[in-house]
């Protein structure tokens, strides 16, 4: 295996240093094979997903397909723009100068992805990786069995398989493509194994993005609110909660910030809400998605087995284990030491926790690593310059959450422990490109003060 493995990645070197990544032609060639993929195997990428994850189709649409084919038009459209040199001021001393900025591919990169958008954070950096001339390796994550061997069998069918690989196979797998050279690694996961990634990286001097986890706050103000602003902000917050792979998500809401008094209106509310999403018996439904295995089934199960957590549940937390369902469930003040509030819950668990004045949320999140994102519902301007200004995460949503995201507009990654480097739209291709310095100069003429003799007179030229 492994050394298949090596000649298949020394094949790849060899066919990218021959320049065929490199053209316009080959880009766009890939970029419009990507969304024949997904025009051609629409219903089986939404049934490996089902499979992988009981996803909706709807919402395998909204977070994965719909986002991809978003992205491959936008790389379309702009790619040309993307291509092209940027010109670059010179100081005057570069007498008859010229000076550009030539995008040039990095060469060999690995994209290593995670289960929750098994198909989405596989080929969102594919995306940014081709349109920059490179060649790809993409191993994604065993977790997903069904939406792993889709792209692994059905992606050469539309891309140049000599120069895009999808490499299945779990962490044993992950870890032999780490001992080989790239130009640059893209993970999607955890901070545990982010960690693991960038030391094998340094050996090489590779660099790395790492779109990482955490604890994602979301703040509800309860000043100045009137009924109907309140449902809509709670809808937002229930749908980014649960309606986005139950929360098995990297930018999901892991816990809310409200005011102690507010507190039992924010439930009742939620509760009313979630009913209407979920109906009465939410095991039945199909708009949620199931845990993606037995081991996270039971992680999430032990993090309601303290009892001093169990006690903290004011909704939910019913669980089938056969069936990989966990209720939307609502905790209100679980002990901040317990795992709910230290681990990524990454899962149906919504910890509410209350404080006394909401302005206390600043202290309360910088006193925790720097989330992945911010959310904050609220009115108050003063308070959201204070979140902007003193806070720091990798983005900030003022009355939603999870839509910047689907915003190619935004760099998306993290910050500290919640990642490093961004992508989308514009930032993947520049994240898997090289900005080459490149000056011109005449030989017609010289400033005769830039060479020796040095005297002091120059100086005060
Ligand atoms: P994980 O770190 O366990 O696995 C991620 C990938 O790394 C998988 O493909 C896995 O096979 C591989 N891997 C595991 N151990 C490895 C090793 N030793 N060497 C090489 N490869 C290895 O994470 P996960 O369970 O897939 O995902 C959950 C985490 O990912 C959460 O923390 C979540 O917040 C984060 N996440 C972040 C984003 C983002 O965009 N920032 C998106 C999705 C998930």
């Amino acid at each position: 295996m492994e050394k298949d493995l090596g000649k298949e990645i020394m094949e790849m070197r060899e066919y990218y240093r021959k320049g065929n990544t490199k053209h316009v032609t080959w880009r766009r060639a890939q970029l419009k094979g990507l969304l024949s993929f997904l025009a051609e195997k629409e219903v089986e990428i939404f049934r490996a997903l089902n499979l992988d994850l009981g996803k909706n189709y709807v919402e395998a649409f909204r977070d994965e397909v719909g986002l991809l084919k978003k992205s491959l038009n936008l790389a379309l459209k702009d790619l040309k723009t993307w291509m092209a040199s940027k010109e670059a001021k010179l100081p005057s001393i570069a007498l008859l100068s010229y000076a550009e900025l030539v995008p040039e591919p990095l060469g060999l990169i690995l994209v290593i992805s995670s289960w929750n958008f098994p198909m989405g954070l596989s080929l969102e950096p594919l995306i940014g990786a081709i349109a920059a001339g490179n060649a790809v390796v993409i191993k994604p994550s065993e977790l997903a069995p069904a939406s792993s061997s889709l792209l692994a069998n059905a992606l050469p069918n539309y891309l140049d398989s000599q120069a895009i690989k999808v490499i299945e196979g779990g962490p044993a797998v992950g870890q032999q493509l780490l001992h080989h050279k790239w130009d640059k690694i893209f993970f999607t996961g955890s901070t545990k194994v982010g960690r693991i990634i960038m030391s094998e990286a340094a050996k090489n001097l590779t660099p790395v993005i790492l779109e990482l986890g955490g604890k994602c706050p979301a703040i509800l103000d309860s000043l100045s609110w009137s009924w109907d602003k309140e449902v809509v902000a709670i809808n937002r917050i229930i749908g980014a909660k649960y309606g986005s792979c139950a929360g098995q998500a990297c930018i999901s809401i892991d816990y809310l910030l409200v005011e102690k008094p507010f507190s039992s209106t924010v439930v009742e509310l939620m509760k009313a809400l979630i009913k209407k999403m979920y109906g009465d018996n939410p095991r039945e439904s199909h708009s949620i998605s199931r845990i993606i295995n037995k081991h996270h089934f039971l992680r999430l199960k032990d993090l309601l087995t303290d009892q001093k957590v169990k006690d903290c549940i004011v909704y939910g937390g019913s669980m089938d284990e056969d069936s990989l369902f966990i209720e939307p469930t609502i905790l209100v003040d679980p002990p901040l030491e317990s795992a709910m509030m230290t681990e990524e819950i990454f899962g149906p668990l919504l910890p509410i926790i209350t404080l006394d004045k909401i302005e206390d949320s600043i202290d309360f999140i910088n006193s925790r690593p720097k989330p992945l994102a911010l959310y904050a519902f609220t009115k108050n301007e003063v308070l959201k310059e204070r979140l902007v200004s003193e806070t720091s995460s990798g983005s900030v949503v003022f009355n939603d959450a999870i839509i910047q995201f689907a915003a190619d507009t935004l760099p998306f990654g993290g910050i500290g422990e919640s990642g490093i480097g961004k992508y989308h739209g514009t930032f993947s291709f520049d994240t898997f490109t090289h900005y080459k310095a490149v000056t011109r100069r005449s030989l017609l003429t010289d400033l005769w003060y830039r060479f020796p003799p040095w005297n002091n007179y120059k100086l005060e030229l």
